[in-house]
């Protein structure tokens, strides 16, 4: 149970893979976490079907997080089911409050608040994530053995979605708005060139996604080969991603040009205390995934253990070590 009256060891912000990382490691250190975050999962539990998580051949993300909690919950962490929308260093750590203007105390901060994907605001889009539409090429690529696919955008991330693709789907169209891609790396460009069935669609943008229970074409603003629909059985989104920075602007952390949070290999933030982890960071450039915000989770976990050893008068963990305790 959240209590308001525990001085908390690390205040977890965020309900996807690294904090649930985080708060796993941070309970087998023995230390008090509590969890905060309005919507359970965070991009895994919507990402549709994972096969790249070790240990996993093929399971749904939903499911996959669900087994993340039941972990958490195994250790007894709190989980409070709301976003956090005010973080504040205070004398004696950290203060935290919700939406319904609940406050809660700790020594450290550990943020895995992930990034808002860019989207097309197509009827159907949400509603059809994970079942035709993707945000992520990385991800899902090799589901699409033999079929037609489109990715949307023209930077390096569609490029190289469009790439990928091409090594598993029969065709792949990359729609993208300007007359040329001008943003890629060369060498993405090139490969894109060379491959034969990646058809690159310019001037063009995507107005309605078609299907009945999911993704079955896309109608884009001009005609190809007579026609301005494409039969498709996925689309990916690569127009990109927002860091979500008000917490990490709210506590001072530095960013990047890209608005990542900067950590160190530790996870930790220029702000003492402050710790992150996950795809709010730049810790893994651009292979953002689940596992690596679950590593990097644990590894902030280690470093907040380390920091509250050191800051925490009313830590019960002072100099035990790592000695890791059994589950509840
Ligand atoms: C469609 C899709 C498919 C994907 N498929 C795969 C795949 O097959 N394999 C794979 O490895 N990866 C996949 N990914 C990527 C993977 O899901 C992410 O890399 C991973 O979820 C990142 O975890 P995270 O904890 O950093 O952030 P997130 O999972 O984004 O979690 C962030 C959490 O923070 C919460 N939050 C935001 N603001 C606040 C606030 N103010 N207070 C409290 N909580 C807040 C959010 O609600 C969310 O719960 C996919 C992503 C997408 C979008």
């Amino acid at each position: 149970m959240a209590d308001q009256n525990i001085h908390y060891d690390a205040l977890i912000i965020g309900q996807g893979a690294s904090s649930y990382a985080a708060a796993m490691y941070a309970a087998r250190y023995q230390m008090k976490p509590i969890i905060f975050g309005a919507i359970f999962g965070g991009e895994t539990a919507i990402g549709g079907t994972i096969e790249n998580y070790p240990g996993y051949p093929e399971i749904d993300g939903f499911e996959l997080m669900m087994k993340f909690r039941e972990q958490a919950e195994k250790y007894e962490t709190p989980i409070v089911d709301e976003n956090i929308v005010k973080a504040e260093k205070l004398d004696d750590g950290f203060m935290v409050t919700t939406e319904e203007g609940d406050t809660y105390h700790g020594t450290s901060i550990i943020l895995g608040v992930g990034r808002e994907r860019r989207t097309l605001g197509l009827e159907h889009e949400a509603e059809w994530t994970g079942r035709g539409v993707s945000y992520c090429a990385t991800c899902d690529a090799p589901m699409h053995r033999g079929n037609t696919v489109a990715v949307v955008g023209g930077g390096d991330s569609a490029v190289k979605g469009a790439v990928l693709l091409g090594k598993y789907a029969e065709k792949v169209y990359i729609v993208y708005r300007q007359d040329r891609f001008t943003r890629p790396e060369p060498i993405n460009l090139s490969q894109l060139e060379a491959a034969e069935n990646v058809v690159s669609i310019f001037n063009a943008q995507i107005v309605e996604l078609l299907g009945d229970d999911g993704l079955t074409g896309i109608i884009i603003d001009q005609e190809i080969d007579g026609s301005n629909q494409l039969t498709v059985d996925g689309v990916f989104i690569e127009i990109g991603a927002d860091p979500r920075v008000e917490l990490p602007n709210q506590l001072g952390l530095e960013l990047n040009d890209q608005n990542e949070v900067i950590v160190d290999k530790g996870g930790n933030t220029n702000v003492e205390g402050v710790f992150a982890a996950g795809d709010l960071t730049n810790a893994s450039g651009d292979l953002k995934q689940t596992i690596t915000a679950s590593a990097q989770g644990a590894i902030a976990a280690t470093s907040a253990y380390d920091y509250v050893s050191e800051h925490a008068d009313s830590c019960e963990i002072h100099a035990m070590g790592y000695t890791l305790v059994e589950a509840v």
